[in-house]
């Protein structure tokens, strides 16, 4: 029987890589629904392409145009107030949304009982909490899709979880990991959405060449591994092959290698808990010849000083921690303030938020993230605007 997906953010890098690999096995896979936000063209083309019963915008303004790009055809087109039903309808729903927008979705499917492959890592910042209770609440499976915590899932499998020590994510270093630190100020987005490794979408790239993606991914892991923030560690691994290490009690240290390919992490998830031939590149070890890991350097990149902060304060310094570090990307993109602001705008926000003691308290509903989210965003705006005048 085939199984029935919905792909959240389908138009983006995650989304499209799993419709093309649940394209490549029509018969195991039944697409109820794809959402986007823009992109409507290439929505429709997809929701045609993939058979889906539904397609949805997330933007109220984009509807009238997508039900233009889908007249005549099979496929309904939705708006926003469609986007938490349908995220929950599915059997397994696989989250490619960017930023804190993936969180509602997340938790519909959650709240159903359904399978959610997460690559939306914003869900477990901004609500981890929350998010992980839920799941054991509503029987629901949570499948990591990022490939540092795909990784990590991998190499705990049959592994009691109280024997594990550390757990090791690499971080490529992004555009400027061999940037003089002189020149970061003048760094611009066009330079920051030069990827050494990845080809991923335009806003974590920039969060690479700044390690806000690192943080919120070490953020991330606290949250899905149950690990306290001691245990994980970051380490500077250029090429990209080693994605996340899990150390035991025992001194061993188990080792994820891959090519840089999302496909192998979103692939894993589909297929769990078995596997199934994938068509990514096989590794030829030889051919690579080395392997280098250094110390990340946190005067280059304070966001991860600031990611073992939130770990340490807990209740909704993520959510705010992550809805800053949006606003304050969003003002770099815009060419409103400078690369090394981003981090200035987070650390500044969380220390007023918490100075009134905004953040401290556990998460304990949706309501409850979602308020600390648009509190952080006003207060980070008024800080960028600051920074720009
Ligand atoms: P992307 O920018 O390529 O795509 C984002 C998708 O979300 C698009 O379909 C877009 O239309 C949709 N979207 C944008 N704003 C929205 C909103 N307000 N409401 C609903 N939908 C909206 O992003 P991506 O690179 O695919 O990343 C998606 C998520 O996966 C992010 O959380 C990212 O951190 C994570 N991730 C991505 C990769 C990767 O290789 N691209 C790897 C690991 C984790
Ligand atoms: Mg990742």
């Amino acid at each position: 029987m085939a199984r029935s997906i919905t792909v959240l953010g389908a138009t983006g890098s995650v989304g499209e890589q799993t419709l093309d690999l649940v394209g490549r096995e029509p018969d195991r896979w039944r697409v109820h629904a794809v959402t986007g936000a823009t992109g409507i063209a290439r929505l429709a083309e997809l929701a045609v392409a993939h058979d889906a019963e539904v397609a949805i915008t997330a933007l109220p303004e984009c509807v009238e145009a997508l039900a233009d790009a889908l007249a005549g055809t099979a496929v309904r087109a939705a708006g926003p107030e469609a986007l938490e039903h349908e995220a929950a309808a599915a059997e397994i729903a696989v989250n490619g949304i960017v930023g804190a927008a993936g969180l509602a979705p997340s938790m519909a499917a959650i709240r159903a009982g359904r399978t959610l492959a997460l690559a939306n890592k914003e869900t477990l910042v901004a609500a981890g909490e929350l998010v992980t209770a839920e799941v054991a609440r509503h029987g629901a499976t949570l499948l990591p899709v990022d490939s540092e915590h795909s990784a990590l899932f991998q190499a705990l499998t049959g592994e009691p979880r109280d024997e594990v020590e550390r757990v090791v994510i690499t971080a490529s270093g992004g555009a400027f990991r061999d940037w003089p630190l002189e020149r970061l100020a003048a760094a611009t987005p066009a330079d920051a959405n030069e990827h050494p490794n990845w080809d991923m979408g335009r806003r974590i790239t920039i969060d690479s060449a700044s390690m806000f993606n690192k943080a919120l991914e070490v953020v991330e892991a606290r949250e899905l591994f149950d690990l306290r923030p001691g245990q994980i560690e970051v380490v500077v691994h250029p090429e990209s092959i080693v994605h996340a290490l899990v150390g035991f009690r025992d001194g061993a240290l188990m080792a994820h290698l891959g090519p840089h390919d999302m496909r192998h992490a979103i692939g894993y998830a589909l297929n769990w808990p078995g596997r199934r031939p994938l068509p990514v590149e096989r590794l030829d070890l030889s051919a690579l010849g080395s392997l280098s890991f250094r110390a990340p350097d946190e005067e280059r990149w304070p966001a991860l000083r600031l990611a073992r902060e939130v770990m340490e304060a807990r209740g909704h310094a993520g959510a705010a921690f992550n809805a800053a570090k949006e606003v304050a990307l969003d003002a770099f993109i815009e060419g409103r303030i400078g690369f090394q602001d981003m981090a200035g705008v987070v650390e500044e926000t969380l220390t007023r938020l918490s100075g009134r003691g905004d953040i401290t308290s556990p998460v304990r509903s949706l309501e409850g993230a979602l308020s600390a989210d648009q509190l952080a965003r006003d207060e980070a705006a008024r800080i960028a605007a600051a920074i720009g005048d």
